[in-house]
């Protein structure tokens, strides 16, 4: 048994009422000034006011105390969107793109997602995997202590499965917990070009039962798109996955309105995520599904584009969260600091809405509430030390990283603030 005291935190931590925090509700935190936590076993035992948590505390015996020096404590953050196993970075890609180069032509140059395919069908597995823990470990530094990362990078039975064996070994070697997401409908390969209906029966008929089996995967994602997948083909694969005991989540309404929140909705899907083109209906049907909007603000940066509407969606009364979309191709950054700055600063949400779509929302958009998401008794000890006063400071000191320390389950993977 190993219990830890921390103490002199000046602690804000979302409050779970066992569903997402949504509408005004998202705006609210607990904060103790002088606060305390009590960790035992890598589990949180009692967290509050010092004194409250020292009364409990009676003669029990501490294995360790550990002074946070009035440092600003919050939960650790959930990424609950990553598209971070993949083999080749496109950075000459990046610069066409900024330079006004449009899409389709870098496509037609043999860039865009296909060229991300091709890279990973011909990595080995070692490979993919020493790219995708660094990638996983620089989130580690920067305060990430859950994730979630999806194939889509195979389009192929054997290549999707490659994938998630390798997402399963980076979770098995880092510290975070990691969960995956099944995305064969990520785009549709070459040999299916123009055929997409006879791709989606391959996803359903052969790669579905082929993840299912194994049991590699603990969701199901769609890119529900023009030009994608269309809405009934989404529908089709999900409704799928979701009978194989899957829980699904689509890429919904990014660039056009296809009615993606509706189906998300109608689905009971975990979240919807993008919605920048998402209309006011669908959005409701979200909020009375309690269906949770993940918004990835660094792809619209990256993009160039108008930012989601998260505070409609928030009047609307949606839950959000917030994720990196850590990817090759849109929005190449592991960094929830740099996501809740875009958030505070290009979508008008307060730093205490910012921080709850950071962790609490976030747990929920992967089902995974019941351990993290907040600083309350039962849930794992994964807790991060902030160089600053209170979550504003992860808006307002831009371009760094304020996380001096990183606790998961009790332990200090990452930073230097704590011995
Ligand atoms: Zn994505």
């Amino acid at each position: 048994m190993s219990r830890i005291l921390f103490r002199n935190a000046n602690i804000y931590t979302p409050v779970d009422p066992g569903r997402p925090l949504a509408g005004a509700a998202q705006d609210r935190l607990a904060v103790y000034a002088d606060g305390a936590l009590l960790s035992e076993n890598g589990r949180i035992v009692a967290v509050g006011p010092a004194e409250r948590v020292l009364a409990g505390l009676k003669s029990a015996v501490v294995d360790r105390e550990i002074d946070c020096g009035g440092a600003c404590m919050v939960p650790g953050f959930v990424d609950p969107h990553t598209h971070m196993c993949f083999a080749r970075r496109r950075e000459s890609e990046f610069v066409q793109r900024i330079a006004g180069t449009p899409y389709l032509e870098i496509l037609a140059r043999g860039g865009g997602i296909l060229s991300s395919v091709r890279a990973v069908r011909e990595s080995s597995e070692a490979d993919l995997t020493a790219r995708t823990l660094r990638r996983a470990r620089t989130a580690l530094s920067l305060g990430t202590t859950m994730l979630e990362i999806k194939s889509g990078y195979g389009l192929d039975t054997d290549t999707e499965l490659k994938m998630l064996r390798v997402i399963r070994a980076v979770d098995e070697i880092v510290p975070q917990d990691v969960t995956a997401t099944f995305l064969g409908a990520h785009a549709v390969p070459e040999a299916f070009r123009d055929r997409p209906e006879a791709y989606t029966d391959l996803i359903v008929e052969e790669m579905l039962p082929a993840v299912a089996r194994q049991g590699i995967a603990a969701a199901c994602d769609v890119f529900c798109e023009q030009g994608v997948f269309s809405l009934d083909q989404s529908r089709r694969i999900l409704k799928a996955a979701r009978s194989h005991g899957l829980a699904v989540k689509l890429h919904a309404d990014e660039v056009h309105d296809l009615g993606g929140a509706g189906l998300a909705a109608d689905l009971g899907a975990v979240s919807a995520d993008h919605l920048l083109a998402a209309g006011d209906d669908n959005l409701a049907r979200m909020a009375a599904a309690t269906v949770v909007a993940t918004l990835l603000p660094a792809t619209a940066y990256s993009l160039k584009k108008p930012f989601a509407r998260a505070r409609d969606m928030l009047a609307r009364g949606l839950a959000v969260a917030l994720a990196t979309d850590c990817n090759p191709g849109s929005s190449f950054t592991e960094s929830m600091p740099f996501v809740i700055g875009l958030a505070v600063l290009g979508m008008d949400l307060s730093p205490a809405e910012a921080l709850v779509g950071a962790t609490l929302n976030a747990a929920y958009a992967l089902g995974m509430a019941d351990r993290v998401g907040s600083l309350e008794a039962g849930k794992q000890t994964d807790l991060l030390l902030l160089d600053g006063q209170s979550p504003a400071i992860l808006a307002y000191h831009s371009g760094v990283s304020p996380v001096t320390a990183v606790v998961k389950r009790g332990r200090k993977v990452a930073g230097d603030a704590i011995g």
